[in-house]
């Protein structure tokens, strides 16, 4: 995974948080995880273009 960005190239925010994928192993932990903004849920599917990082204020990904 690439170096957290410092802001959100689309608004400027610092609110970037990473994108997760894959099936949690923990679901209880990984639903409290994204329910205090350490991170955003992606889904399951992983591919080569899927964004890394997404911005909790417009939430634009990247
Ligand atoms: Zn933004």
């Amino acid at each position: 995974m690439p170096r957290k960005p410092s802001a959100c190239p689309e608004c400027g925010s610092k609110k970037v948080i990473p994108i997760e994928y894959g099936y949690p192993a923990d679901m209880g932990a990984y639903l409290k995880a994204v329910d205090e903004g350490r991170f955003a849920p992606g889904g399951c599917c992983v591919d080569e273009s899927n964004p890394d990082w997404h911005c909790r204020d417009c939430e634009h990904r990247w």
